[in-house]
């Protein structure tokens, strides 16, 4: 798609169709009285725009094609938003759910070790991705810091505060997806307000609580329990209330619907915010809303994103929409490097810059070409990326 896109040659095709670097090693850890061994990966896709940068997931389906893949997505979104970072990605096959804190606490310090070597704040800056957070990447950076024997809080971002985290982070996706928004409803002159998010966890939960605060009407929610829809509009802290109190957002006051009600219902804008693949060539020509807004990853197949194009639906990509977590994971790295501290608003008001220059710059682009905004995304992505290849002299 992307040499489609770009028109370019040969040589640089295949460059950017393999990744860069490719580690993998087996992780041993004590689970109960059994050692067991696990497979573990860390892949850089491309560096030539700066050291790479991507999170590490634990989960049973981790495979090395799907890191490998995962490493090429975060080139793409760290060029898209104008991070000076490249594109990499970890993960171990393991499920952690069946593990006690006490062993994910060796997992996490035995990939830091079998990985020591990549990681630096000016070579390669994991983060958290599914089944990880700030507990693991405060254990691993711990480990890291150890073994290179100084303090190097700039080499894994998505640390607890007390390591140097960033205050912030935890809203980022969401709030940087809310700027987003406002910014494609100012750009295509969307003028309903009625707005339905898919997923109430981290980033639907923010993204929810950031429209209403923006003039917006929730009128529908769901998580993976069902959701609800009410067209009076939704107070997004009752709506959390009800999925903590009662197990989840359909208990809130209004008509009890499915996730696919959700999907069609008669609203301005769509925010899938929960799994990837959830918009098919099955329903995308139900779909209503103008806008759809990913800030999921993948939640359009590449079939309905036709459709959804053919029917004049306007899609901003995962790769720009939710790129608002890497970025603050960039503010973090900033902070960590000058050792100088920014309050929360501080940090949203940056996010912002980060944001709202994207959005125009992929805007821009679409606007000159024939291409959609997530054609334009990726085009641009790699424009920037093979470029700084040139600059180097790679290609
Ligand atoms: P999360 O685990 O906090 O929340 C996921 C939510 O989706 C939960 O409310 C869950 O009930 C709901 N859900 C699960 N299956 C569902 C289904 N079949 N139908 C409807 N709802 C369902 O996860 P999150 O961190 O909020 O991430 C959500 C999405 O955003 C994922 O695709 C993730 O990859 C992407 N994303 C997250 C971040 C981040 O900073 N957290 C950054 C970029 C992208």
């Amino acid at each position: 798609m992307v040499a489609e896109l770009t028109g370019m040659d040969e040589q640089t095709k295949s460059l950017l169709a393999r990744p860069e670097r490719v580690e993998q090693t087996e992780l041993s850890i004590k689970v109960g009285e059994k050692t067991t061994t696990l497979p573990a990966y860390r892949v850089w896709h491309n560096t030539a725009r700066g050291p790479a940068k991507g999170g590490i997931r634990f989960h049973p389906d981790v495979t090395l094609d799907e890191v490998k893949a995962l490493s090429m997505w975060m080139s793409w979104k760290n060029a898209i938003v104008g991070l000076p970072f490249g594109g990499g990605k970890g993960g171990v096959t393991v499920n952690p759910k069946s593990l006690s804190l006490a062993e994910l606490e060796q997992l996490s310090r035995a990939y830091a070790r079998g990985f020591s070597e990549m990681f630096g704040q000016d070579t390669d800056i994991p983060a958290p991705d599914i089944n990880t957070s700030s507990i693991h990447m405060g254990w691993m950076l711990d480990e890291l810091e150890k073994i290179k024997a100084r303090k190097e809080p700039g080499a894994i971002t998505g640390k607890p505060i007390e390591l140097g985290g960033s205050l912030g982070r935890t809203e980022a996706t969401g709030l940087g997806g809310v700027y987003t928004i406002m910014n494609a409803v100012k750009s295509f002159g969307i003028t309903g307000r009625k707005v339905a998010v898919q997923g109430y966890g981290n980033v639907g939960f923010h993204a929810a609580k950031f429209l209403a605060d923006n003039g917006f009407k929730l009128v529908a929610v769901s998580d993976s329990k069902g959701g609800v829809h009410n067209p009076d509009g939704i107070g997004p802290a009752l709506a959390m209330k009800a999925k903590k109190d009662r197990g989840s957002v359909k208990y809130y006051p209004g008509k009890e619907i499915t996730n696919s009600e959700l999907l069609e219902l008669d609203v301005d804008i769509l925010v899938p915010s929960a799994i990837e693949d959830i918009i098919t060539k099955k329903n995308a020509h139900k779909i209503k809303a103008k806008l759809v807004v990913e800030l999921a990853n993948g939640p359009t197949t590449s079939e309905a994103d036709k459709i959804l194009g053919e029917q004049e639906t306007i899609v901003v990509p995962d790769v720009l929409a939710n790129a608002g977590g890497v970025s603050v994971s960039y503010l973090e790295w900033v902070q960590n490097r000058t050792g100088f501290y920014w309050s929360k608003h501080e940090v949203w008001d940056k996010l912002k810059l980060v944001m709202d220059r994207a959005f125009s710059e992929v805007y821009n682009f679409q606007k000159s070409s024939e291409l959609s905004l997530r054609g334009a995304a990726i085009a641009l992505a790699a424009d920037r990326i093979v470029s700084s290849m040139k600059a180097r002299g790679w290609v």
